[in-house]
Order: structure tokens, then C-alpha cells, then sequence
């Protein structure tokens, strides 16, 4: 059903589910070398080749021995050097001990390993005091991971600290969903690109470029199709190319109820479309929907609002489109430093800064103001302070609860 007609405002969580439940992740996956599938999305779990520690080896530079031969205080004669990398062919034999070095494998027999500062070099051999318990400083095969242990679950964004960890356990290439692609532009007559003069009323398109940066970060294939006139043929062909090149196209701008807002108009022509207004501020009018071929998300033109939904609606369903699973934002309990206005009727993102000052976590406002124009509420920001829809205005001292920014942020 299209919620064009709905009346009222629509909760934001109620969008982001009709949204995440309509989208699947794409479907095509690619075989990559680990250290080029950093910032790509497991498409299958991802299982260990071998058991992790690959054998059994010691922790410590030091001494091994069989524990059951040894005594506090018992010289026990050196049978061999065991260095990282070496192996010894033959067991440990009873009675004596042999010099062994972090990673080494342990000899068949060896069951402990002393650390050298606890070890006295004699004439009938080393002593050992104190002597530890059974077993100490020895790393045993496969105590980490075993061999086809899930060391990453399908749908995870790999990190290059995991690099280390899929790389130690046998492998050398994963399965990956392919990358998205998406069609973004920015659409008004008043826009003009950086570094050129502006004529009276017009203005930077800055929307585009973040929207450009903030999706190389998140690691899809941007398609840039520049600005658009508030031109109906002008959009209706920049819709049609965004529909034949990627799988979701982002537009700001031109979905409000102004005169020279034919976003709307020319989706519901071109797709299948739900308008939403939300019930957010910064926000209120967002469409989604299907054209033929791509998804689209309508980002409303003002500029903090274009960032804030993109953050909080398009980041959702652009990592479903990659395969991610949906991870909502981390919320904290804090107490407001400012007094804030608000109005009851829609949840409110309002920019600000969090800190831990005498053990309470603590948020100013951020930005000369609060405006959906004003920039550097956001710039200067690391939470959203989440106003509750039907809540009124904020005093000082007043319990809020935040949402921290992510990475897509930071
Ligand atoms: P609109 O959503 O098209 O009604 O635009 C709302 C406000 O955002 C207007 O003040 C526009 O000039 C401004 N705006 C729209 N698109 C952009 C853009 N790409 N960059 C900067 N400001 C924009
Ligand atoms: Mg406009």
C-alpha cells in the first residue's frame, strides 16, 4: 500500500521497517583476495582452514619439561634447543628438559614450559623455582579456533583488523557480495558547483559532494550524475539513467510541496513510490520507493536534513542492499547542559556534543543554532540528542537519551 495518502506523521522506526522490509541484499558475490575484501561484506560465514594454534607451542622463552619429572629445586639435563620455526624429531625423554622459545612446538612429552627468569643453569643441569603448575605457558593446538569454526558470520563488514585473524587460520580469499551501486544528484535551479561566482539567489551545492563522500566511506560505487534543473524532462531523464546503472539512486532535493517540486510527481509517473512524511525533525518529507529497475530514496534538499536522513534512513538500507545486517545506533542516558526547544508532535535529532565530566555523562547543544540550514550543528557534533515525539521543551538538568554517531559519521 502507498502511504501517500496516510494521514499524519510517520513514526521513524515504522519507516525504516516498511523500508528494510522490502529490500534484499544484492545478489551477485565475488571470490577476493583478504587484504582487497577490507570493507566488503561477507556473503557466506566465513570458516577456519586449520586450528588456531596450528600446534602445540610455547608462550614463554624458557624451559619445557614433563611436569610429572620435574621438582622444585631438581636440576633436569637440557636435551635440545627449540627456536620459532624448528621442530625436534624426537620425544622429550624422561628426565630432562629442553630450551625452547616463544612459538616453538613443544616436543611429544613436553606438557609445561618455565619461564627463564625461574630457571638456574647448573652443572647437572637447570633447576626450576618456582616450578608452575601443569600445563603453564604452553598454547595447545586449536584451543583459539578448530578447523571449520565460523571465525566470521555472513553479512559482516571485514575490518582490517580482522585481516590477522582470517589470514592466521588458513585463508587466503573470501566470498563477498559484489558492491553497490548508486546514482546520486542533487536537484535546483539556485545550485551551482564549487568554485564558480554566484548570481544573486544562487547557492553551492554542497549536498552532493557530502552525499558523494559520505558513500565512498561506505565503500559502494557512487555514480554522480551532477545537478539536475527543477525541470521535469531534465529529472525524468536523470531518473532513467540512475534506473538503468545502479541499484539505488539518491536524489536531494525537490520532494517537499513547493512549486518546483517534481520529484514526487515524477517518481509516482516512473515507479512504484511511498512518499513518507516523518515524524522526525530535522526531515519531514522523504520518499521511497521502486523505479523499474533501482530502489530510491528522495532525501529532503535542506541541508542538515539531507545528512541526518541519510544517515538514519538511507544508511539502513544501503547496508541491506550490501548484505549488513541492520545495527541500530548506540543510544547513552545523559543529562542536558542546555535547555532545548521542542515541540511535541515529532522526534527530534538535535546536533551535540557528549562528554563524561564528574563521572555523568553530559551533551551541550551544538551550532550557532539548531537549524535544518545550520551546518555546524552537525560538524561540531558527535550525538544525536533524540528528543521523544511528544515530548515538549528540554530544561537544563533534564534527563535525554543520545544516539551516538557511528562511523559513517565520524
Ligand atoms: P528543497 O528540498 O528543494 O525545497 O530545498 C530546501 C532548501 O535546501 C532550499 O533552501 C535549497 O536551496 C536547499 N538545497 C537544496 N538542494 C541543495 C543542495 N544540493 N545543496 C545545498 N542546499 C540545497
Ligand atoms: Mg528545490
Amino acid at each position: 500500500m502507498s502511504c501517500y495518502d496516510l494521514p499524519g506523521l510517520l513514526p521513524i522506526d515504522q519507516a525504516l521497517e516498511r523500508m528494510l522490509d522490502q529490500l534484499t541484499p544484492v545478489e551477485q558475490v565475488e571470490d577476493l583476495a583478504i587484504t582487497a575484501a577490507v570493507g566488503r561484506i561477507t556473503a557466506e560465514p566465513v570458516r577456519a582452514r586449520v586450528n588456531l594454534p596450528v600446534f602445540d607451542n610455547s608462550a614463554m622463552d624458557g624451559y619445557g619439561l614433563r611436569h610429572q619429572d620435574a621438582a622444585t629445586g631438581k636440576p633436569l639435563p637440557v636435551q635440545a634447543r627449540i627456536l620459532a620455526g624448528q621442530s625436534l624429531n624426537t620425544p622429550l625423554q624422561p628426565g630432562h628438559c629442553v630450551r625452547i622459545m616463544t612459538g616453538a612446538p613443544l616436543p611429544v612429552g613436553c606438557d609445561t614450559v618455565v619461564m627463564q627468569e625461574h630457571a638456574q643453569d647448573s652443572d647437572q643441569g637447570v633447576a626450576f623455582d618456582p616450578l608452575p603448575e601443569p600445563g603453564a605457558n604452553v598454547r595447545l593446538n586449536g584451543t583459539d579456533l578448530k578447523q571449520g569454526d565460523v571465525v566470521l558470520p555472513a553479512g559482516h563488514r571485514i575490518r582490517p583488523i580482522d585481516v590477522a585473524l582470517l589470514i592466521s587460520v588458513g585463508l587466503v580469499d573470501v566470498t563477498v557480495h559484489r558492491r553497490v551501486r548508486i546514482a546520486v544528484f542533487a536537484s535546483g535551479d539556485e545550485l551551482q558547483a564549487a568554485g564558480t561566482t554566484l548570481a544573486p539567489g544562487q547557492i553551492y551545492d554542497s549536498n552532493r559532494p557530502g552525499l558523494h563522500a559520505l558513500l565512498d566511506r561506505l565503500g559502494v560505487e557512487v555514480l554522480d550524475l551532477g545537478v539536475i534543473p527543477d525541470e521535469p524532462q531534465a529529472l525524468r531523464q536523470a531518473f532513467s539513467t540512475a534506473n538503468e546503472t545502479s541499484d539505488l539512486v539518491i536524489s536531494s532535493g525537490g520532494v517537499s510541496v513547493g512549486e518546483a517540486d517534481f520529484t514526487r510527481d515524477i517518481l509516482a509517473e516512473e515507479g512504484d513510490i511511498e512518499f513518507w512524511k516523518l515524524a522526525i525533525k530535522p526531515g519531514k518529507p522523504l520518499a521511497f520507493g521502486r523505479l523499474s529497475k533501482a530502489w530510491f530514496v528522495g532525501l529532503p534538499g535542506n541541508p542538515v536534513s539531507t545528512l541526518v536522513t541519510f544517515h538514519l534512513i538511507a544508511v539502513p538500507a544501503i547496508r541491506r542492499l550490501m548484505g549488513m545486517t541492520h545495527r541500530p545506533l548506540a543510544q547513552l542516558a545523559a543529562i542536558s547542559q542546555d535547555a532545548l526547544h521542542k515541540s511535541p508532535g515529532r522526534m527530534d535529532f538535535q546536533r551535540g556534543h557528549w562528554a563524561v565530566k564528574d563521572g555523568t555523562v553530559q551533551v551541550r547543544c551544538t551550532g550557532s543554532g539548531q537549524g535544518s540550514h545550520q551546518l555546524s550543528s552537525l560538524t561540531d557534533a558527535n550525538c544525536y540528542i533524540a528528543l521523544e515525539q511528544e515530548r515538549g521543551p528540554v530544561l537544563a538538568g533534564e534527563a535525554v537519551t543520545l544516539w551516538l554517531f557511528d562511523d559513517v559519521l565520524a
